[in-house]
């Protein structure tokens, strides 16, 4: 039988990394608090046996109220597992230890890992372990869970606990410390001193965290913190704008040639052209465009984000908005769950459990979608540089995109913000709730580790999705397009009965179609366009970032239809996982059927108003 292993601790103390280093298992590790939203689950095995262990979300103490922190503590307080693992950051052991003394009083089956080791070193902390286990009556063990340093002595530590059974078998009663009268209180503050004595006791240095306080002054300042921020995402886009073209024009004219070659097999082996036209003009055509248009930006602004987020800068970003969403008297964790929107929105939505109040939690949820994600990004980054790097003539193209991009970001989050404020004060009349973010120190990004990961964990998941749904919307698309009833295509049907919306949003029929078409993924968007345009693949060749331009001029673009696609791709319905996520997070129609309209309806006026505006002004 397998023995249970429960991993807990502070967000950010490496538990996530820790428990990678355990199972092996590929789990993503971020950097702000909360990340690690839902209780990730692994096995590994030492000394012949096998152990199940679960990581669950990070807490400061077991009187949390968001669902995650009561998740966590109800896990820790029912006493259904065989050991447990504290895990806390060496460098600065004070602020974990009023947690473990508080789990110590109701388990005794535990081991505290004193993670981080390497950095404590390199700051100078020594933390006399020993002492510290005296003092905690546990057993204490050093690790660098990134290095997996110290792993094995963790995995001894919880072999001897389950197996030769060190401690005493029964759970102590925790008293009521977690009430909200004065002796609750009161027992809260006794813990924190404690921590502190003991802390004095078994800490040699403690320089810990002067380094990250002084770079903290200058980064999230008010004066320098905005405009740093504004050049680091400028810088990021830039990057990415610059390197997508070439390898998108490589992949479009590979994928060209063979198409050619596919066509011209098909001729030889006198494919019915029903076939042929569905799996080349379809199905490869609608493939390859996912593949050149949206792989390069994403393949190279992924990993830019992911070395950014393991520096430990996002939670920084949320910090520098929090005024604004105090403004908007929506709780200040909004701005982390934002933050993770821009991930994947459906995480997003799932990290919303780290707030408390269920009515500003249902908000932040429906209006996470504001936020591009990873699929919207690429489509972003897709026709701003073809649109306006090829339209306007300037000698730092690639700059006046990284501008618009930066520009449309700001768009969204003030836009969320906007939207929740509306609903916040005027019609749930919540109230601003103040909440103690922690920013983790900065860290040196592991390169190629995060580069890599990136690839795997976002780029290549991200296509290989676009990939399994382009290629039945692909189908699809060239069905409606060629299958006609009267005179016209079922496609042209839908796209005229979407062509009067379409006109009164600054875009048209086919825009519309494909977001209808794309709900799976918004990934396939565009290429379900290109596709339309293309009348179902009869006429269109393979794509790339700069041919694009001339395909969507050919199609009736101007700067105004520019404008707008890049305002409904931020404000439009949320993907189908999205909606399905909010559903199974607010178990309520009513609130799924929110987070689709809202988005959507706040899309259809924006862009109806900038269309009429543009109009009558260019
Ligand atoms: P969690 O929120 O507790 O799950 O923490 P994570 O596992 O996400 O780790 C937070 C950050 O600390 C990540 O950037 C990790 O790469 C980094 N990290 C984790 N363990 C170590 C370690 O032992 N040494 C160093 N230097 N960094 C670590």
């Amino acid at each position: 039988m397998e023995d249970t292993v429960i991993l807990s601790g502070n967000p950010n103390v490496g538990k996530s990394t820790i428990f990678n280093a355990l199972t092996g298992l590929k789990q993503h590790t971020g950097n702000w608090s909360g990340k690690t939203v839902l209780t990730a689950e692994g096995v590994y095995s030492y000394k012949g046996k096998t152990y199940h262990i679960t990581d669950l979300p990070g807490i400061y103490s077991l009187s949390g109220t968001s669902p995650d922190e009561k998740t966590a503590s109800e896990v820790i307080r029912s006493g259904k597992y065989d050991c447990l693992i504290i895990a806390a950051d060496a460098t600065n052991p004070e602020r974990n230890l009023d947690l473990v003394l508080q789990i110590r009083e109701i388990s005794s089956r535990a081991v505290l890992c004193l993670n981080l080791c390497d950095e404590a070193e390199k700051r100078g902390i020594n933390v006399d372990c020993e002492m510290l286990s005296r003092e905690l009556d546990i057993p204490v063990v050093k690790t660098s869970a990134r290095s997996g340093q110290g792993m094995d002595e963790l995995k001894e530590a919880v072999y001897k606990i389950i197996n030769e059974r060190l401690c005493e078998e029964d759970q102590r009663e925790l008293n009521d410390i977690f009430g909200t009268d004065d002796k609750g209180i009161k027992r809260l503050d006794e813990y924190i001193e404690l921590s502190r004595n003991i802390s004095k006791k078994c800490l040699c240095s403690s320089d810990s965290q002067i380094g990250t306080i002084r770079t903290d002054k200058v980064i999230t300042s008010k004066k320098y913190g905005i405009p740093l921020m504004l050049v680091l995402l400028m810088l990021i886009f830039f990057i990415t704008i610059t390197g997508a073209n070439i390898p998108s024009e490589f992949l479009a004219e590979l994928f060209g040639k063979l198409r050619s070659v596919m066509n011209n097999a098909a001729g030889s082996a006198h494919m019915p052209e029903f076939l042929r036209g569905i799996l080349i003009d379809g199905v490869y055509t609608t493939l390859t465009d996912v593949v050149s248009v949206m792989l390069p930006p994403m393949a190279i602004f992924f990993p830019l984000f992911a070395l950014l987020e393991d520096s430990g800068y996002l939670p920084r970003i949320a910090f520098m908005a929090d005024p604004l969403f105090r403004g908007a008297g929506t709780d200040g964790k909004n701005a982390l769950t934002l933050m993770m929107g821009f991930g994947c929105n459906a995480c997003g939505v799932t990290g919303c459990r780290i707030m408390n109040c269920p009515k500003k939690r249902n908000l932040a949820m429906i209006t996470n979608s504001f936020v591009p994600c990873n699929g919207r990004f690429p489509l972003l980054i897709a026709i701003i540089s073809a649109f306006f790097v090829t339209s306007i003539y300037h000698p730092f193209r690639s700059l006046i995109s990284a501008v618009i991009l930066t520009l449309s970001i700001i768009l969204s989050i003030a836009v969320s913000i906007a939207v929740s404020g509306f609903i916040n004060n005027k019609i749930l009349k919540n109230k601003y709730e103040p909440f103690i973010m922690e920013l983790p120190p900065y860290r040196r990004p592991q390169f190629v580790k995060t580069v890599i990961r990136s690839v795997f964990d976002k780029t290549l998941h991200i296509l290989f999705r676009s990939i399994i749904t382009a290629a039945p919307a692909g189908a699809i698309i060239w069905l409606l397009s060629n299958i006609r009833y009267g005179d016209m295509s079922l496609a042209s049907y839908l796209v005229s009965f979407l062509e009067p919306l379409g006109k009164i949003m600054g875009l048209d029929g086919k825009i519309i179609s494909g977001f209808l078409l794309g709900f799976p993924a918004n990934e396939i968007v565009l290429p379900l366009i290109l596709m339309l345009y293309g009348d179902g693949g009869t006429s269109a060749g393979n794509i790339d970032l700069t041919s694009l331009h001339d395909v969507l001029i050919s199609n009736g673009w101007t700067i105004k239809t520019a404008v707008c696609m890049i305002i409904f791709t931020l404000m439009h319905f949320p993907c189908s996982t999205t909606v399905l996520t909010i559903y199974k997070e607010t178990k309520s129609l009513k609130w799924t059927a929110a987070g689709f309209i809202l988005p959507t309806l706040c899309g259809v006026i924006i862009c109806s108003a900038v269309n009429l505006l543009m109009s009558l002004f260019i």
